[in-house]
């Protein structure tokens, strides 16, 4: 089956930029945010209260865990928010309520629903198993050195350590 689509193959020969470079950077940051749309299509007819306590990171436990190429989205062009005392989710609002990176928030945020879910009987599994290899791929190709997703509080705290560093 095939899972990701980078443009054609005559492109890729033409055109073989190394790992790390800007041009991979930008290709993984398309093939994220058509990956994103495909998820919130497959979503598209579930709803939750968004209550917002599924940020709340520490206190449920569980956070979304990026790829590269999603971490970089996220990061793009914004400035870096401190933590929050409370624990949650540090692009959640002042108050803790809504997400302030709705557009880019990461795939985890798209595809976890909390038992108040309301929609079809069954979610949509089979696709999130699917756009999941497609986010690996991208990542990979982005950086191969990375073998892995990472926990959002990791990438964020380290990013913060190294603004610090630079400054
Ligand atoms: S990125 Fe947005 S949706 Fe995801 S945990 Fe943070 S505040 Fe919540």
């Amino acid at each position: 089956m095939r899972t990701h689509d980078w443009g054609d193959d005559e492109e890729e020969q033409e055109d073989s930029p190394a790992p790390g470079g800007t041009h991979v950077r930008e290709r993984a940051l398309k093939e994220v945010r058509a990956i994103y749309r495909q998820a919130d299509a497959a979503y598209a007819p579930f709803s939750c209260p968004a209550s917002g306590e599924c940020c709340q990171l520490s206190r449920t436990g569980r956070q979304p865990w990026l790829w590269l190429p999603e971490w970089e989205l996220l990061t793009k062009g914004r400035p870096l928010p401190p933590p929050r005392e409370d624990g949650g989710c540090p692009y959640l609002d002042t108050a803790g309520l809504r997400c302030t990176v709705y557009a880019d928030r990461p795939f985890g945020c798209r595809t976890f629903f909390c038992e108040r879910i309301r929609g079809p009987a069954r979610q949509p599994a089979e696709t999130v198993g699917t756009l999941l290899e497609r986010l690996e791929w991208a990542s990979q190709r982005r950086e191969p050195s990375l073998r892995g997703p990472r926990p959002l509080l990791e990438w964020h705290a380290e990013a913060l350590a190294s603004a610090r560093k630079t400054r």
